[in-house]
C-alpha cells in the first residue's frame, strides 16, 4: 500500500482514508482503486493507489519516509486519500520527528475541521512544526459549503474551518485557502475577502476534471 508518494518536487504522506466531509467531487467516491491525486499548490497530477489496507502507524510512516529519502524533497506534505488531521496527533508525531532530523518544510492539505474533529483548539500543537497548511474553502458561505462538502458537522463546518484557519495563521503558519476558478468572479472575490479577513491567502486553481 502507498504510505508516501512523490509528486513534483514534494513527497506526500497518505495517513488515512477517513474524512469528516463527503464532497461531491471527492475521488474517494469513485470505485477505482487507482486514482489521480494532485498537488493543490501547483496543479501537478499523478496517479497513485492510495486506498489503505490499514492506517499506517507512526513508525510505518517514518520507515516509509526514510525509504523514500525524504530529505531530497522540497516539502513534505500530509495529503492523501482522506483528511490527514483525522489523525492529527499522529501527524504531529511524524512532523515533529521530521523537524528533529533537520531543515524540512512541512505542509498539510486539510479540510480545516481539525478543531471540530478533536473538540479543542489544536493549533497551538502545530506552532513551529507545520510551516504551511492548505485549506479548501470551496464556497463563499456556510450553506453552499455544506451543499458541496456534506460535513458531519453540518453548516457549522464552515465557521469552524475559518476559525481554525485564523488561529493557525495567528501561530505564524502560512495558510493558503483554495477555490476552483469555476465558482464565478463574484464568489471568488468574496472568498478572497474571507481569506484575507482571517489572515490567509487565497489561491484560485483550475478545476481538474
Ligand atoms: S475534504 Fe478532501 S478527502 Fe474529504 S471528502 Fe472532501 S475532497 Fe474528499
Amino acid at each position: 500500500m502507498t504510505i508516501t508518494y512523490p509528486l513534483g518536487d514534494n513527497l506526500y504522506i497518505n495517513m488515512t482514508n477517513r474524512c469528516s466531509n463527503s464532497c461531491d467531487f471527492c475521488i474517494r467516491n469513485g470505485e477505482d482503486k487507482e486514482s489521480e491525486q494532485w498537488d493543490s499548490d501547483k496543479d501537478i497530477v499523478g496517479t497513485f493507489k492510495l486506498w489503505l489496507d490499514h492506517e499506517p502507524t507512526v513508525e510505518e510512516v517514518i520507515e516509509s519516509l526514510i525509504k523514500s529519502d525524504y530529505s531530497k524533497y522540497k516539502q513534505i506534505v500530509f495529503c492523501g486519500f482522506g483528511e490527514p488531521f483525522e489523525r492529527f496527533y499522529d501527524c504531529v508525531k511524524v512532523a515533529k520527528w521530521l523537524k528533529e532530523q533537520g531543515n524540512v518544510y512541512i505542509r498539510a492539505n486539510t479540510n480545516g475541521q481539525a478543531n471540530l474533529i478533536h473538540n479543542r483548539d489544536v493549533t497551538p500543537d502545530m506552532k513551529g512544526i507545520f510551516d504551511e497548511i492548505g485549506i479548501s474553502l470551496n464556497a463563499e458561505n456556510a450553506e453552499k459549503y455544506q451543499d458541496i462538502c456534506h460535513s458531519v458537522f453540518g453548516v457549522a463546518a464552515y465557521d469552524g474551518l475559518l476559525e481554525f484557519a485564523r488561529l493557525a495563521a495567528e501561530k505564524g503558519i502560512k495558510v493558503k485557502m483554495t477555490v476552483v476558478d469555476t465558482i464565478g468572479e463574484e464568489a471568488i472575490n468574496m472568498c478572497r475577502k474571507i481569506a484575507q479577513d482571517n489572515g490567509c491567502e487565497l489561491r484560485v486553481r483550475e478545476l481538474i476534471e
